[in-house]
């Protein structure tokens, strides 16, 4: 399988870097026939031609089976008039990745997680109040005066259909409990639309327990009561910002892992920014990057029925539990003392060594 590479900017190089080291463990490990089509975007390729996302590096991602995407720093870059291409929202309207799966669970050892946290935000990924990429042409915010300034959220049946659908098949094979989280009251029209789309795929699955929350009633109850929730449904920026919450309560957002997914391709993205602080130093998690490429091996695996993939996506996700329950083996976001490179070369010890003895 061909996998094309986007190290993108900031601490991106550093943790797609970490990613690397830890798939050529499990190509190892589980014969995958992994073959990585690397390709500079962000900054770097704009100093170099002009724009972060270089044509070369948009072909690729439609050929090749999958994708890893590192994170963009997009607050540094210019106007999409001057070659500052929004890279992640780029590839995820052009490939209709319509889907962002961001799983949070809280791990053995990780200091300050929130015991009993396990769910999955299931998000919108292409509408919403993502202004600058909800229309198919102009943006979605504008100024009629000098001092009135107004955003458009865009939902559409098809989106939240679709979506809904996701989350009540992930739940399928979870706790079977979908919690869709909006504020129908003040958002009547759109989240309206949105929640009678929810209900319609919920009527397809009789087995799952549905119920809805409110964005702000939610922020609360997933930090009082963490184990209440399995898969939480919503739209695109309330799981922008909730996935943030998610794995602010599973120890860091060094951990957050995502999948962008669509009917034909998939990205993995780590849910967390570029992190423009503490880039260059090597200290980076790149935990997210990692569990963000298991996702995607899983998805893989599924799709061409190839069960190494998904026992390699196991593997990882073992190996992550194995280093992180142990203090002398995290970074310092999680109060240790490894460097990026170093906690990767561990999840890859961790690989062969449970592959060697099962
Ligand atoms: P964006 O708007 O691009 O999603 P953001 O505003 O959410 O970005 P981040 O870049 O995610 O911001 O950074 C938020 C904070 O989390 C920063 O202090 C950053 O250093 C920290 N952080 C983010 N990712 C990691 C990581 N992988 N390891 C350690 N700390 C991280």
């Amino acid at each position: 399988m061909r996998l094309a590479v986007l190290p993108g900017d900031d601490i991106g190089p550093e943790i797609t870097e970490a990613a690397l080291t830890v798939l050529d463990a499990v190509d190892r490990a589980f014969s995958l026939g992994l073959e990585y089509d690397v390709h500079e975007v962000g900054m770097k390729a704009h100093k170099r031609c002009g724009t972060t996302l270089p044509d070369a590096a948009l072909r690729a991602v439609r050929e090749v089976d999958g994708i890893v995407l590192g994170p963009a720093g997009m607050t540094a870059y210019p106007p999409a008039s001057d070659g500052g291409i929004n890279i992640p929202g780029t590839i995820r309207k052009q490939l209709d990745l319509y889907a962002n799966v961001r799983p949070a669970r809280a791990r053995r050892g990780v200091p300050n997680a929130r015991a009993g946290l396990d769910c999955l935000i299931v998000r919108e990924n292409t509408e919403g109040f993502y202004a600058d990429r909800n229309l198919y042409q102009g943006h979605g915010e504008f100024m009629p005066t000098p001092d009135v300034a107004m955003s458009i959220r865009l939902i559409t049946a098809k989106s939240s259909r679709r979506i809904a659908e996701r989350a009540f098949l992930a739940a399928a094979s979870r706790r079977k409990d979908v919690t869709v989280v909006g504020k129908r009251h003040v958002l009547r029209i759109t989240d309206g639309l949105f929640m009678r789309e929810v209900q319609t795929a919920a009527a397809l699955h009789p087995g799952i327990k549905v119920r809805e929350i409110d964005i702000d009633a939610m922020a609360a109850e997933l930090y009082t009561r963490p184990q209440a929730f399995d898969v939480i449904l919503t739209t695109n920026m309330f799981g922008d910002i909730f996935s943030n919450l998610a794995n602010a309560l599973a120890g860091s957002l060094g951990l957050a892992a995502a999948l962008n997914v669509g009917d034909h391709h998939a990205a993995a993205n780590a849910g967390h920014g570029s992190a423009p602080d503490i880039a260059g130093k090597g200290i980076a998690n790149p935990s997210g990057i990692i569990l963000s490429s298991a996702l995607l091996l899983d998805w893989l695996g599924q799709r061409h029925g190839k069960k190494a993939y998904q026992q390699a996506a196991r593997a990882i996700e073992q190996a992550i539990d194995v280093v992180l329950s142990d203090s002398k083996t995290t970074t310092c976001d999680l109060g240790g003392t490894l460097s990026t490179s170093a906690f990767a070369a561990c999840v890859s010890k961790a690989i062969t060594t449970c592959a060697h003895t099962s």
